[in-house]
């Protein structure tokens, strides 16, 4: 073959790294041949799927050979309902991580650029750089976004800017009157993209979504997942909410069933399942307290986070450190493509696998410190 094929690719794509997900379970038991591994690493709910959601998708299955409603009618309906908004308001997403790159791929061509932070979620620098547009990155104020830096990136080129409130990995988060301020400073052709992936999980008096903005501000976007707080990671659904108009450019360039029967089924169901919710943030809250507190007895460092994740500043060498916790059927994250090497993110478990992770840990940085 004469031809180089991946240089026939569009220039971003070319530079795209694809996305690493975290490690499965099923993978490290198949390469180790162990059983009972611990997985850490995806921000999933430790909790399982809710009864209801599984039962709605076991319903579900009786027109699984039929396509889904396209437009998700009983989903808009009911997330219109719980928000406060009209169904034209909202577009559904394959996970919000659809949604993120539909917004990209609506309003991002090469003569434009897009703004987000230093260590901020990864998907974002992917949808742009696939786009050939030009990923404005600005740095980090102790660890979380500079609203302030960030406005001021903004040019003729600007098209878009991505708010990860809280953010992942590190957990910070941005309080509503500073978005507000950033509001009103970026101009209205600016579409000002706020995920709120884990607002479920936020507790802080400042903190308040950006929806209450929405009628202020056209050019805003929020967008949320199932996959947390509502532990629905393996079906895929996703949203924004945003003016009508926007909602129309995204959701022409969507795909006419991006959202399986099965996973509007459960989503509908899950909203109705308040219980579920509270228990997953109470045990979110709970683990929060027994991981930091395991960190502190370590004289280890960490990103206080309002998310259901944390990340942990680890001294001498955490690929080693990574790989030993493996090895222990404990899979957690590194961060380095998060510009962060020198910490691991490790999502919130059950209590007891909060303990098994905290007393690995511990012991592999004892065995690290005598060595
Ligand atoms: C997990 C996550 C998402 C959502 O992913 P889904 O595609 O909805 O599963 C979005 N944004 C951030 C910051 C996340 O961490």
């Amino acid at each position: 073959m004469t031809v180089d094929l991946k240089s026939l690719a569009l220039p971003g794509v070319q530079r795209l790294q694809p996305y690493q997900g975290g490690k499965p379970v099923e993978e490290l038991e198949r390469e180790l041949g162990i059983h009972g591994a611990i997985k850490l690493a995806s921000n999933e709910n430790p909790l399982g799927l809710s009864l209801m959601a599984r039962a709605a998708i076991e319903a579900s299955l009786v027109d699984g050979a039929r396509y889904p409603d396209g437009n998700g009618f009983y989903l808009k309906q009911k997330l219109a309902e719980k928000l406060s908004v009209s169904t034209d308001q909202l577009t559904l997403g394959n996970g919000s991580n659809d949604v993120l790159e539909l917004m990209a791929r609506g309003f991002l061509g090469s003569e434009h650029n897009a703004i987000f932070s230093e260590h901020a979620f990864v998907i974002y620098q992917l949808a742009i750089t696939a786009q050939n547009a030009e990923a404005v990155v600005v740095p980090a104020l102790n660890w979380g976004h500079d609203l302030n830096a960030m406005a001021a990136a903004v040019d003729d080129k600007t098209r878009l800017m991505f708010i990860a409130n809280p953010n992942n990995p590190t957990g910070t988060w941005v309080a509503l009157d500073v978005i507000e301020s950033l509001m009103k400073r970026v101009p209205e052709t600016v579409l000002v993209v706020v995920d709120e992936a884990y607002f479920e999980y936020v507790d802080m008096p400042e903190y308040g979504s950006a929806l209450s903005l929405l009628t202020q501000y056209p050019n805003l976007v929020i967008t949320r997942t199932f996959s947390k707080a509502y532990g629905l990671a393996s079906l895929r659904v996703g949203y924004a909410i945003s003016h009508p108009d926007v909602a129309d450019v995204i959701n022409r360039v969507r795909q006419p069933f991006n959202i399986n029967s099965m996973a509007l089924a459960a989503a509908v169901a899950v909203l109705d399942d308040q219980d579920y919710l509270s228990r997953s943030v109470d045990l979110n809250r709970q683990g929060y307290e027994q991981l930091t507190s395991g960190f502190n007895q370590m004289k280890l460092d960490f990103i206080p986070s309002v998310g259901n994740f944390i990340s942990v500043h680890i001294p001498g060498d955490i690929q080693a450190l990574y790989q030993a916790l493996l090895q222990s059927g404990v899979i957690v994250r590194p961060i380095g493509v998060y510009g962060m090497p020198n910490h691991l993110r490790v999502s919130i478990g059950l209590p007891d696998e909060n303990q098994r992770f905290l007393d690995v840990l511990e012991q592999l940085l004892l065995k690290q410190e005598a060595t």
